[in-house]
This record gives structure tokens, sequence and C-alpha cells, in this order.
């Protein structure tokens, strides 16, 4: 079977965009407005050779009566259908409570989590994805997924952890 990679992270980190820069097609839904939640999206991809499949997830409802609640629904869902998942964050906002309530949803369902320090447009940005340490999640991967900085060193960090 081939392997399945989970996107998951807080509404506008750049899901979709990343998506699409390891598909590499425009092909994911890209919102800038935030909060708008879609359903999962498959798709397949391959990277030095190996395919695997990458689903995109809408993000959870940051208005939602109860957030915490969307935030482990998601979460869990993507642990149970994946063998990988990758969490994003905005290293330009760093590390906010609904993140924080993400990762500890995140260990708990044991599968390898590849932390992703996205919109590091420039190598200053460098310095605030250091902060994501703090995350307990193991290194941040720094990338630009409207660049493409970072990628192929994210890509090789996914199949090292598939
Ligand atoms: P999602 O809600 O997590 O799927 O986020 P989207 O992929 O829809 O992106 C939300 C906004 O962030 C869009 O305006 C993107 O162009 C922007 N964005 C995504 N990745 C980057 C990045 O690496 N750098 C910058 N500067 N903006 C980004
Ligand atoms: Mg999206």
């Amino acid at each position: 079977p081939v392997p399945v990679v989970a996107v998951v992270g807080r509404p506008n980190v750049g899901k979709s965009t990343l998506v699409n820069r390891i598909i590499g097609r425009r092909q994911a839904v890209v919102e800038d407005v935030p909060g708008v939640t879609r359903d999962r999206v498959a798709y397949d991809a391959l990277w030095s050779g190996r395919r695997f499949t990458i689903v995109d997830t809408g993000g959870w409802e940051p208005d939602a009566r109860d957030r915490a609640k969307a935030i482990a629904a998601q979460a869990e869902a993507a642990v149970q259908t994946s063998d990988v998942v990758l969490f994003v964050v905005d290293a330009t906002v760093g590390p906010t409570d609904d993140d924080e309530a993400a990762v500890r949803m995140l260990r708990r369902g044991g599968k390898p989590v590849v932390l992703v320090a996205n919109k590091v447009d420039n190598a200053r940005l460098e310095a605030e994805a250091t902060l994501l340490w703090s995350l307990g999640l193991g290194e941040p991967h720094p990338v630009s997924a409207l660049h493409g900085r970072g990628s192929g060193d994210l890509l090789d960090a996914v199949l090292d952890a598939i």
C-alpha cells in the first residue's frame, strides 16, 4: 500500500500551498480567508522515486464554539488515517495555544510527526523557526511553501519518517 501523509495545522498557516508545492501542481485549494474549513483531499505525490499519498486538511474553524473539540477531532482523524503527520506552523506567528493543543493530540496518536516551520521566506526568518523547538516535536523544518525554499529537505525528512 502507498503510505499516507496527512498535512495538519491551523487555518492559514499554508497547508494547501505546501501540498501544491509537494505535488508540483496548483491543485489544492488555497484560501486567503482564514477559517474556511474544507474536506480532506488526497493527492498522489512522488519524491526520490517513492510514491505516497498526501492529504490536505481544512484546518479547524477558529470561531467554532468548541474549538478545542474541533482541533482534537482533526488531529485524531489525521493520525488514524495516515502513516506520517506533517504538522504545519506559521513561523512568522510562532507557536499559539491552538498549535499546542493540536500537538498534545498528535503525540497521543503515536504516529511520526514532522514539524514544518512555514513562511520562512528568507534566511533572516530561520531564527523564528528555531523557536518552534518549544513544541516538543523535535527539529522544526524551515520551509517557504510559497517560494519552495527548504521543500526538498522537508521531503527527505518525510520519506525518512515513513
Ligand atoms: P491553509 O489554510 O493552511 O491551507 O493556508 P493556505 O495554503 O491557503 O495559505 C494561506 C495564506 O498564506 C495564502 O495567502 C498563502 O499565499 C500564504 N502562504 C502560504 N505559504 C506561504 C509562505 O511560505 N510564505 C508566505 N509569505 N506566505 C505563504
Ligand atoms: Mg487549505
